[in-house]
C-alpha cells in the first residue's frame, strides 16, 4: 500500500515507520505543520480517540474475546495513529525512539530489580485483605 517493503520475516521496524511518515508528510507538503508541539497535540488527540474505545466498557479481558471484529479493527487504527504520531514526534525532535526505549527498559530494570519486586509482591500478598466497607459505616462486619 505504501510501497515500502516489510522487513525480514514480515516485521515492521520503527525506522521503517519513521521513513514512511517522513515520505508521507513530504508528499503532502505537511512538513511545515509537523512541529514538535503540533505533533504532540495530535498525539494527545489520538490517545483520546484510543481511550474512547475503552470508555464505559469497564475492565476487559486480555485478547478482547468478546469484541466484534470491527471493534478490533478500529482499535488497531487508533493504536496505529498513536504509534505513528509518536514515531514522527520522535523524528522531529531528533530522538532515536528505538534506542531511547531500550535505554529506558534498562533504567527500569535497575530501578525495579525483578528479584526485589517479586519478593515485595509476595510479601504484599501475605498481608490480610483490608476490611471491606459495606456502606454501613462499620468496617469489616
Ligand atoms: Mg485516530
Amino acid at each position: 500500500m505504501t510501497g515500502v517493503p516489510e522487513g525480514e520475516g514480515g516485521s515492521v521496524t520503527l525506522d521503517m515507520l519513521k521513513q514512511i511518515m517522513a515520505q508521507f508528510a513530504k508528499e503532502r507538503d505537511w512538513e511545515r505543520f509537523h512541529s514538535p508541539r503540533n505533533l504532540l497535540l495530535a498525539l494527545v488527540g489520538e490517545v483520546g480517540e484510543l481511550s474512547e474505545i475503552f470508555q464505559w466498557k469497564g475492565e476487559v479481558p486480555k485478547g478482547l474475546p468478546d469484541w466484534k471484529e470491527e471493534e478490533k479493527v478500529h482499535l488497531g487504527e487508533e493504536l496505529s495513529d498513536v504509534l505513528l504520531y509518536l514515531v514522527r514526534l520522535s523524528d522531529m525532535c531528533g530522538v532515536d525512539l528505538g534506542k531511547a526505549a531500550l535505554r529506558k527498559v534498562e533504567l527500569n530494570a535497575i530501578k525495579y530489580p525483578a528479584a526485589k519486586v517479586c519478593k515485595e509482591m509476595k510479601e504484599d500478598s501475605e498481608i490480610p485483605a483490608a476490611p471491606i466497607n459495606n456502606g454501613s459505616g462499620i468496617e469489616g462486619d
